[in-house]
């Protein structure tokens, strides 16, 4: 680290595009954007208190990115494409990478990692040995177990 390049200086006009989350987050739309052409980099707040001195205090720890201001709409775009993708990775339930399995024994269901899919495990609950992926039930069983009257 003795010659660290510092892109801020390279920016003519820099404009904030997207306050990130978090470090990790930030850092991928940087890399997201870098990979597309686009130069970024991100800026923890931390580092521009002074700077930022009335920005809102929920924002303190959030890293901002920044981008040139002609790329900026480019950048948007891509940023939201991104957002998109990490949304659908977090969508509540079960996802596709689990098989829910109904013990024979006790009724109940249990959840193996996709991994498992064809061996025989033990149930959760009872202790029965269950087929993991050979029955007719999909992941919706667990759903309809709790609505089920
Ligand atoms: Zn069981």
């Amino acid at each position: 680290m003795t010659s660290s390049p510092n892109p801020q200086t390279e920016f003519v006009n820099p404009v904030v595009v997207y306050t990130a989350a978090s470090n990790v987050e930030a850092h991928m739309i940087v890399k997201l954007l870098s990979t597309n052409d686009i130069p970024a980099y991100a800026v923890e707040d931390q580092s521009g208190v002074s700077l930022w001195a009335m920005g809102t205090i929920s924002q303190f720890h959030q890293p901002r990115i920044w981008v040139e201001d002609a790329s900026a709409e480019d950048a948007a775009k891509l940023i939201r494409v991104f957002e998109e993708k990490n949304q659908m990775r977090r969508q509540p339930g079960l996802g596709d990478n689990v098989i829910a399995v109904v013990c024979e024994g006790c009724g109940k269901t249990t959840s193996f990692p996709e991994s498992q899919n064809g061996t025989t495990q033990d149930c959760g609950h009872c202790g029965c040995f269950v087929d993991v992926g050979d029955t007719d039930f999909d992941a919706d069983l667990e759903t309809a177990e709790e609505s089920g009257q």
